[in-house]
């Protein structure tokens, strides 16, 4: 039985200062019915990671390069997160994929070195407003799934996020109808391309402007395993609410 996964994605946010919010949940949520993930900026991850030692609660990464070491100025390795003290890493979020030019090929060569270091690779894919209004949606997600994932993915190895990019940071989300739509249809998709068994482990993560007040509906929608949850992850009175909605 696949556990449901509530991730935190903090982003460019936090200092030693917000370890406090890592020590809070910890105490929070000591023994929990799903897995948590808690993606803090790179610079706290080793801290962060200490913090949960003896806790259930993953810590994460926000990106990896593709290539284990080497002449890459700022950038860090796969195995040097997992050194660290990460478990898992997000890749393709819409921030890079925009910011940084990152193409689903380049995703997915960032997924295997992921896997190679054994972490799980927390990929991410999602419509602009425009694909939206233009209703591209499914053949965004069809083009960046297919591109995005080695073969190699398996559900123990990676998530999926769908995280419609005019929903983030937005207060804007689609209908429950628009998310189980694009869930079924990445779930079918992962069929067809791994088998309709393995496709089922694989845990579908929903994200876009989370909060507390719209978990519940949100997880109770079809095929949603969790969320993946920047604003309302930074504080852990916000966060707490929505890991216990999809512990419901
Ligand atoms: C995100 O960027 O991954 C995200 C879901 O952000 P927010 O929850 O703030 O919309």
């Amino acid at each position: 039985m696949k556990r449901k996964l509530a991730a935190g994605n903090w982003k460019m946010n936090g200092t030693t200062a917000s370890l406090a919010e890592v020590k809070s949940l910890v105490s929070g949520h000591a023994a929990p019915s799903v897995d948590i993930l808690i993606c803090p900026p790179a610079t706290l991850i080793a801290q962060a990671a200490g913090i949960c030692s003896k806790s259930p609660i993953m810590i994460g990464a926000q990106d990896c390069h593709a290539a284990p070491s080497g002449a890459h100025t700022g950038d860090l390795s796969a195995p040097m997160l997992a050194d660290a003290g990460a478990g898992a890493v997000i890749l393709g979020h819409s921030e890079r994929r925009e910011n940084h030019n990152e193409t689903s090929d380049m995703v997915a060569q960032k997924a295997m070195a992921a896997h190679a270091a054994g972490l799980i690779a927390v990929v991410c894919l999602g419509e602009s407003l425009a694909q939206r209004e233009g209703a591209h949606t499914l053949d965004v997600i069809a083009e960046q799934l297919a591109g995005s994932l080695p073969d190699g993915a398996t559900g123990a190895n990676t998530v999926l996020a769908y995280e419609p990019i005019w929903a983030i940071g937005s207060g804007l989300t689609p209908t429950l109808a628009q998310i189980g739509e694009v869930h079924d249809f990445i779930r079918s998709l992962l069929g067809e391309r791994f088998g309709a068994q393995a496709a089922q482990d694989f845990r579908l993560l929903y994200g876009g402007s989370v909060k507390p007040g719209n978990a519940a509906e949100i997880f109770a929608t079809s095929n949603v395993d969790g969320a993946l949850v920047g604003g309302a992850s930074l504080k852990s009175s916000d966060f707490s609410p929505i890991i216990r909605a999809l512990e419901a």
